[in-house]
């Protein structure tokens, strides 16, 4: 028995563009689902990654997740296409690191915008539908750096930890109608974001994994998809931490 069967489901994914959401959106298609996700700048790769999924009703479309108005507009879209929804991954997520003292207001604010402001505006706009349906889930992309914090990351640790009690909230909100919510924290992965850091960070971040490797992009998708699926019907405003032991709560 495949119990990730998600044959005839129909999930949204924001970022699905690439890195960790291109793998979510991999990975779903291929256990049976219909995936609509969102780009925000890299189009080409979006409509590329559709090309290769397979089954059916899969989609992209650009949408920016801190522009509300926006976000209203393509949830509005997304319904009309799908006509109900399954279950959502909020993953688009950036970092814009800096110490505290050399951080601007900007960039302090241009992360929680995106990172918690964008799920609170994905998250109400499409619990209305889920509402009416009395069922659906979301599973929101944190980091381990929501729990341990991490220098040089206030804006992100802040954006992350948030997100944990967001969902938290949520998940006790909506339980009654059969919504549940729950958090995927990845550790160190391999992508575009992690390419960024530092040969010091990098180096700080291996020699913090008792599995003694960075964690490849399916591993936390095959999570998020087991978190979406009727497997995880009990469970909700939980963090599944994906980091190869990195932090042991
Ligand atoms: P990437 O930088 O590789 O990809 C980010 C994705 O988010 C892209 O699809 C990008 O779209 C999209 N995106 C960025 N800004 C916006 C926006 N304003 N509106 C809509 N989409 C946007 O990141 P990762 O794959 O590494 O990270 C995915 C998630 O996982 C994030 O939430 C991140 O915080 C989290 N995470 C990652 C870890 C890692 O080690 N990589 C560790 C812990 C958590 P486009 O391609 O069009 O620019």
């Amino acid at each position: 028995m495949n119990i990730l069967n998600l044959s005839g489901k129909k999930y949204f994914v924001t970022g699905g563009s690439r890195g960790i959401g291109a793998a979510i959106v991999k990975y779903l298609a291929e256990q049976g689902a219909s995936v609509g996700f969102t780009f925000s700048s890299n189009e080409a790769k979006a409509h590329e990654l559709v090309k290769t999924l397979p089954g059916e009703g899969h989609f992209c479309v650009k949408m920016d997740v801190s522009d509300e108005a926006n976000v209203d507009a393509v949830v509005t879209d997304v319904l009309q296409r799908f006509q109900s929804v399954d279950g959502v991954v909020n993953n688009a997520g950036i970092t814009k690191d800096q110490l505290l003292l050399r951080m601007k207001s900007e960039d302090f604010q241009s992360v929680m915008q995106t990172n918690l402001n964008g799920v609170f505006y994905i998250t109400k706009a499409f619990s209305k539908s889920m509402l009416k349906a009395r069922r659906g889930v979301f599973v929101n992309i944190s980091s381990v750096i929501g729990s341990t914090g991490n220098s040089g990351q206030t804006n992100y640790a802040a954006s992350k930890g948030g997100l944990e009690a967001f969902t938290k909230s949520v998940a006790l909100e909506l339980a009654s109608r059969g919504i549940r919510a729950n958090c995927v924290a990845p550790g160190y992965i391999k992508s575009d974001m992690t390419a960024t850091l530092s040969e010091e960070q990098t180096q700080k971040f291996a020699d913090s994994i008792p599995l003694a490797r960075a964690g490849e992009s399916f591993e936390v998708a095959s999570a998020v998809a087991f978190l979406l699926s009727d497997a995880a019907s009990y469970i909700t405003g939980q963090t599944l931490h994906v980091n190869g032991g990195m932090y042991l709560n």
